[in-house]
């Protein structure tokens, strides 16, 4: 097999190798690390290596084309019109792919012999970071890719910068991280692609970090050499200095070129309408590594949809642009009180003046994607759709500002109205005149250009539209001319207007006196095609009016790109605008609907929580018909209560209680209400959450070594300002290991990181500690039982749990009844002997299958005789003397 993804140039094209493969092995070997899409005709056919990735990927069928080297070609195909599906579906799976297209005409080919093949090149590499098309695109998802620069700081730690650019919107935010947070920063980001140079796809360090974030990683031939990368920024944005984009260090400068040679490089010369590098504030933003994020399920679940994380259960925001920003906020929750209030009051005005709030998202309804609209434009990728979409997100625009216009506004949205307001309404009004109601999806197709806009088009379109009459006629008269009622007047690219005739008839249209008007030009296989010299001249009036028809829109789309362009600033202000309002409305609306409270953000170290809930659970909940049991949590540190010590049984709502407070700094510091009835919470810095235990063999990590790893990162990092949720560390080693390991972690954090946190364990032991750790206070589930089984009040109280029913949640969970009257059995025995050695009671107990005699075999676990017999009942069908007889038989089934 003819292996091509490795070193770019490796294929020399063999001698036997047709023209067409050669020309096809000499562009691979320029793209080596992607898949070629060959045009052929209305397909893009890929080969050799290629093909069976992709037919694997894609499954669809395997073929094979002509021999190289002795051996069959495997070959396969996608349809030009369907290829946007297939490309979203490699492009998904990580692949990159090189579009390859005919860059001449095939006549010029024929031109230099017969055999010579139509010239072809790569006319750009769709790659997962740098999609445009709406097709491809998540509307609700930001889609960008990070481009890493580093810078050495010390002999072991490095600055990372991070240069973070999405193509389809024209976003570019620039940050720099320590190498310590760069996992947390990527996992933030969430890019679909990760560029870096060659030297730094050398550092298995990375590449490890890449994979454990499933990010494919791109590598390109850059130095990063401060000179150069400094020109490239320059040249990219015609500046001389880059001093106007504040003070960038070189590690920044290197990531911003890198990032713009990617772009060149995936674009081939079409220039993405970039905004000027943005620098993220230091600091900022609520530090929330990749574990915690993965475990809260912020923006997808563990098992990695979105539905049933955070942001679906709060987005309801109308437009893409809203959920894009949404997401984007709930990713990055801020730290700065000032911010962060604005937001609030912004959220707070919406959910106040409800007639306002439901005027704007009906408003905004009409909001189109206006900024991925003009980023196609900007990169000739552009329809006369996209113009609609300018358009229509103007005018919606413009209508969103006018609604809350004069209200007495808090800042963030008096800032979104200036801004919505500035954009270009002569823009609005002249494509609002250009554009026809219908429009084609290609400008080529033309017809897009609306009556009456241009009087010289308009008369050009008549006189086609005429002569499309006239041919009409013809017809008619051809038909009196001939007696051939079967005669008809077709049109095909090829040959333009011709009458065709059947077979037989034709033989005698070349015969006088008929031939002497028809002209033969095909002959078929059951009829014959003519033209007449009126008839050709009609074509070709026709032709060259729709020529000049087509020429004179393409000049009108041309005139209202230009346009748009120039107005770019003011309208991604407008989309940024609307996305602004979009968040806070819908946040309000959330608020409304759900009963939320505004968080008071203090500068302390405050944490009070009344009536709290965890907003999935409980949603999840009132599917369901159930209620969601609100508890309460204060851990103001420096207080008596910074650390909260949760013991209780399984299933009685641990996890989810630390989860929903752990939700709540999110919510808060994003600028959302939250689910609570009062909430006050001092700004937390970093936010550190271990819950549950997850394997991690690809990187030879067991499920404990993954436990203690991310122990370790809260207890090196967590400062007196953070917040922790621990659940359940040490429960992956013996239980004198683990609990001497929980033990003298939640001393750690008491004495020394002195962080407000939540502490769930089963170890109920801890719960001692309350005596000794001065910060430190007992919270448990309060639980009852009823007829033996466990009932669950998921209610927080003071006090500490004396067992955790674990054999009670067993039950529940369907284990052999065998098995659970066992259990229950050793667990009486084993707590009579409380404070004996273990291996002294393993003596006494004569029920211990290593010692005493088997015991008799269990009752068979088969279905409960009680609940069959209930299930088979039919309360409707009874009558009052068979109920009582029922009730007889179900007492003697107990
Ligand atoms: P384990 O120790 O086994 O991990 P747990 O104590 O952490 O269990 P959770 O996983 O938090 O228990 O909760 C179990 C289930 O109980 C949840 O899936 C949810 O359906 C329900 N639940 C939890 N908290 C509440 C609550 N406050 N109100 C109503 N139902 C709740």
């Amino acid at each position: 097999m003819l292996k091509l993804a490795q070193k770019p140039g490796s294929q020399k094209p063999s001698s036997d190798a047709t023209p067409m493969i050669a020309q096809f092995l000499a562009i691979k070997a320029a793209n080596p690390d992607c898949l070629l899409f060959y045009r052929m005709g209305d397909f893009y056919e890929l080969f050799f290596e290629d093909a069976e990735i992709a037919s694997k990927a894609l499954g669809i069928v395997l073929t094979k084309r002509g021999k190289f080297e002795g051996n069959d070609i495997p070959m396969c195909g996608v349809p030009i019109m369907r290829s946007d599906d297939y490309l979203q579906k490699l492009i998904g799976l990580g692949h990159r792919v090189a579009v390859c297209e005919q860059v001449e005409d095939p006549i010029e080919a024929k031109k230099r012999g017969a055999k010579s093949v139509v010239k072809r090149d790569v006319i750009r590499l769709v790659t997962p970071g740098t999609i445009t098309e709406d097709q491809l695109l998540e509307p609700r998802r930001a889609s960008c890719f990070v481009a890493l620069a580093r810078q050495r700081l010390s002999d072991e730690s490095w600055s990372y910068a991070l240069a973070t650019v999405d193509i389809s919107t024209g976003a570019f935010h620039i940050g720099e991280c320590a190498d310590m947070a760069l996992l947390a920063e990527l996992a933030r980001l969430e890019p679909r692609e990760v560029v870096i140079s060659e030297a730094l796809n050398a550092d298995a360090a990375l590449k490890g970090m890449f994979s454990d974030l499933s990010l494919p990683a791109t590598a390109v031939a850059f130095t990063g050499e401060i000179e150069l990368s400094t020109r490239k920024l320059c040249a990219y944005y015609g500046v001389s200095t880059l001093e106007g984009f504040g003070a960038l260090s070189r590690a920044q400068i290197a990531a911003c070129a890198l990032a713009l040679t990617y772009v060149e490089k995936t674009q081939f010369g079409s220039k993405p309408l970039l905004s000027a590098p943005v620098q993220a504030s230091a600091g900022g933003v609520l530090h929330i590594d990749a574990a915690t994020r993965a475990s809260l399920e912020l923006t997808r679940r563990l098992s990695g949809e979105r539905d049933g994380s955070l942001v679906a259960c709060i987005d309801t925001t109308i437009t893409a642009l809203g959920a894009r920003l949404l997401a984007e906020h709930l990713s990055g929750p801020l730290t700065d009180l000032a911010k962060i209030t604005a937001r609030q009051d912004a959220v707070s005005w919406f959910k106040d003046d409800v007639a306002a709030r439901e005027d704007v998202r009906k408003a905004l309804k009409h909001m189109p994607d206006m900024v991925r609209a003009l980023s196609r434009l900007a990169l000739e990728r552009g329809g006369p759709r996209d113009l609609a979409a300018i358009h229509e997100g103007l005018l919606a625009a413009r209508a969103v500002a006018q609604r809350i216009n004069g209200a007495e506004l808090p800042r963030d949205l008096q800032d979104a109205v200036v801004a919505a307001q500035s954009a270009d309404q002569a823009l609005a009004a002249h494509l609002g005149a250009l554009l026809h109601p219908e429009l084609p999806l290609n400008k080529r197709d033309g017809g897009f250009v609306a009556e009456g806009f241009d009087p010289g088009l308009d008369e050009l379109r008549t006189l086609r539209d005429e002569s499309r009459r006239v041919i009409a006629g013809m017809q008619a008269e051809y038909v009196d001319l001939t007696q051939c009622r079967q005669l008809r007047v077709k049109y095909n690219h090829f040959l333009g207007y011709f009458v065709e005739v059947p077979q037989t008839f034709g033989e005698r249209m070349v015969q006088p006196p008929l031939n002497a008007t028809f002209i033969h030009r095909q002959t078929m296989a059951d009829a014959m095609r003519f033209t007449t010299t009126n008839l050709a001249e009609m074509d070709a009036k026709i032709a060259s009016a729709a020529d000049k028809a087509l020429g004179l829109e393409l000049r009108h789309f041309d005139e209202a790109v230009a346009r748009i362009l120039a107005a770019g600033a003011d309208i991604r202000a407008a989309s940024a605008a609307m996305a602004a309002i979009d968040v806070a409305a819908a946040l309000a609306e959330v608020a409304a609907n759900l009963g939320w409270v505004r968080p008071k953000l203090r500068g302390d170290t405050a944490f009070s929580i009344q009536g709290g809930r965890h907003p999935v659970v409980e949603a999840a909940l009132k599917a369901k018909g159930q209620s969601f049991v609100a508890n309460h949590c204060d851990l103001s540190a420096g207080v008596e209560n910074s650390v909260a010590l949760v013991t209780g049984p399984n299933m009685a709502g641990k996890s989810t209680y630390l989860r929903q407070n752990a939700l709540m700094v999110i919510l808060a510091q994003m600028g959302s209400f939250v689910p609570a009835d009062h909430a006050e919470i001092g700004i937390v810095d970093k936010l550190f959450s271990r819950v549950g235990a997850a394997d991690d063999l690809a990187r030879g990590r067991s499920t404990f070594m993954v436990e203690m790893v991310e122990t370790a990162a809260i207890l090196n990092q967590a400062t007196p300002q953070s917040l922790v949720i621990l659940d359940e560390i040490g429960r992956g080693t013996a239980t004198y290991d683990g609990l001497s390991i929980a033990w003298a972690s939640l001393e750690h954090l008491h004495d020394t990181n002195r962080c407000r946190t939540l502490f769930a364990t089963h170890f109920h032991e801890l719960t001692k500690l309350q005596g000794s750790l001065k910060h430190l206070t007992n919270l448990t589930m309060r639980v009852t039982e009823w007829n033996g089984d466990v009932v669950f009040l998921h209610e927080v109280i003071a006090g500490a749990a004396n067992r955790s029913y674990g054999i009670q949640v067993a039950k529940l969970a369907g284990l052999p009844r065998a098995v659970i009257e066992r259990a229950d059995e050793l667990l009486g025995e084993l707590e009579a002997g409380k404070g004996k050695d273990i291996d002294e009671m393993l003596d006494d107990l004569p029920l211990f299958s290593m010692r005493g005699a088997p015991k008799a075999p269990p009752k068979p676990s088969g279905p409960d005789p009680l609940y069959e017999a209930l299930k088979r009942m039919d309360p409707d069908e009874l009558t009052p003397r068979g109920a009582l007889e029922a009730l007889y038989v179900l007492k003697k089934l107990l």
